[in-house]
């Protein structure tokens, strides 16, 4: 049992960031929130697993996303769900900022550059709740590693939808049409630019394909999706 997660008390804030956010164990110098130990119990999406090959398929077929890149597989009570979870309901911006900086990274690896990086927009009822977007941290920490602006108002959501947890990915395409717009004072920095756009988690692909469609609508050349997570799928998907 870890002492700062039992007690909640603003003063043992000290404590908490001392400590692992996901197992409580005390950080080392040199790492923030997360021990290493958490981290690299993670497992990393590669090319050539079943999620990610029925991804590349489903996006190949709609012919928007050009380039996939998600870090690691979302996983139940592994570290990246309370992490997503700290993301979405916890002001833990640094988190945000350190899994973009690894994408950022990743990006670097694969020599991929761009004109722009464009975080999925929440609407606003939902920032205004929370008073922050946490793609957007994630795109900073992208942005901190390659050098690629990030341009957080290029896309706007302009339909509420409802939350997408138990819709299937049929029901999630229907939520999701027309909830974006390219807002046109972004639109030179868009047309015939790579672009990269940035989310927490990706289950279905659908929102960041309709981000997608909107940013090809509005001139882009190239679409990179990019996220921290990936929701793993059953072989029977
Ligand atoms: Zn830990």
């Amino acid at each position: 049992m870890n002492l700062a997660n039992t007690i909640l008390d603003p003063i043992n804030d000290f404590f908490f960031l001392t400590t692992c956010f996901h197992c409580g164990n005390r950080l080392s110098d040199g790492e923030s929130r997360v021990c290493a130990t958490c981290w690299s119990s993670l497992t990393p999406v590669r090319n050539d697993d079943f999620t990610y090959q029925v991804m590349i398929k489903r996006f190949q077929d709609a012919g928007i996303i050009d380039e996939f890149i998600p870090l690691y597989y979302f996983e139940k009570g592994k570290m990246l769900q309370s992490l997503a979870h700290s993301l979405k309901y916890e002001e833990i911006t640094s988190f945000g900022k350190e899994l973009g900086e690894k994408i950022g990274a990743a990006l670097k690896t694969k020599n991929i550059t761009a004109a722009a990086v464009i975080p999925v927009p929440l609407n606003k009822r939902k920032e205004r709740e929370r008073g922050y977007n946490q793609s957007e941290f994630i795109a900073e920490g992208v942005s901190r590693v390659t050098g690629i602006p990030v341009l957080p108002q290029a896309v706007r959501r302009v339909k509420y939808t409802v939350t997408q947890t138990h819709l299937n990915a049929e029901e999630r395409k229907e939520n999701i049409a027309d909830a974006f717009i390219a807002d046109e004072r972004y639109k030179e920095k868009i047309a015939n630019k790579v672009v990269i756009v940035v989310d927490d988690i990706i289950t279905t692909g659908s929102t960041i394909q309709e981000i997608g469609k909107v940013l090809k609508d509005a001139g882009a050349k190239k679409i990179i999706a990019a996220s921290a997570g990936l929701a793993k799928l059953g072989e029977d998907a």
